[in-house]
């Protein structure tokens, strides 16, 4: 199977990289030669994720998904959520972004959150959407240098460690990308055992 991931962020390509099965043969935009930021303007994951999905596939011709990923904190009614990546503005800083969320937190007792990821997929023209969620905490003080954007300051459900304390392995074991990627796998075994 051969599919453009529609992202130029190398972290998540990794992550992905990790938990394809040998006969997935990902592209990254970079590798197809498309040298493109794709907007992300919409109000919804889903949207977002089916535009940069949609904007490769009319480019292109060739199947391809994307992703869109949000972190949404309970006492802050879902916030940062779509915007994650531009809480703390249109740099898309991910120390400023930490910044705004440690700030808006405190004296909040409720620290819950959880990482939502949607997975558009395009395939021979038509779309599929598979969703992953990884439930757990923002604590106090960042922890660790691995990974990106919140990874940080938030520990999953079942771990002592931050995402950013993790290899891409451990933190695959939890995370919300893996679940909905795990989703798209099992929609390609699906499809070949129709054939
Ligand atoms: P995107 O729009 O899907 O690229 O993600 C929005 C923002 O959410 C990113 O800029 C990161 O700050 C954050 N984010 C997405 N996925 C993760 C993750 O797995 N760990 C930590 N932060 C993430």
């Amino acid at each position: 199977m051969n599919l453009i991931f529609a992202t130029n962020n190398q972290h998540k390509v990794d992550e992905i990289r990790a938990v394809l099965p040998p006969d997935f043969h990902l592209k990254t935009l970079k590798e197809a030669g498309i040298d493109i930021d794709i907007p992300e303007p919409h109000d919804t994951l889903q949207d977002n994720a089916r535009e940069k999905a949609a904007t490769i596939f009319q480019r292109t011709g060739t199947s391809c998904f994307s992703e869109d990923t949000g972190l949404e904190v309970f006492s802050l009614n879902g916030e940062p959520g779509v915007k994650s990546a531009r809480y703390a503005g249109d740099d898309k800083d991910f120390q400023q972004n930490i910044d705004k969320l440690l700030l808006n937190l405190q004296g909040k007792e409720d620290r819950s959150a959880r990482f939502r990821t949607v997975v558009c997929l395009i395939l021979d023209g038509e779309e599929h959407f598979f969703e992953g969620i990884c439930t757990g905490r923002i604590i106090e003080e960042q922890r660790g240098s691995g990974g990106f954007g919140y990874d940080p300051v938030f520990i999953p459900d079942g771990a002592t460690k931050t995402f950013a304390e993790m290899s891409t392995d451990e933190k695959n074991r939890f995370s919300h990308r893996r679940k909905a990627v795990d989703q798209l796998v099992a929609f390609f075994s699906q499809q070949a055992n129709k054939q």
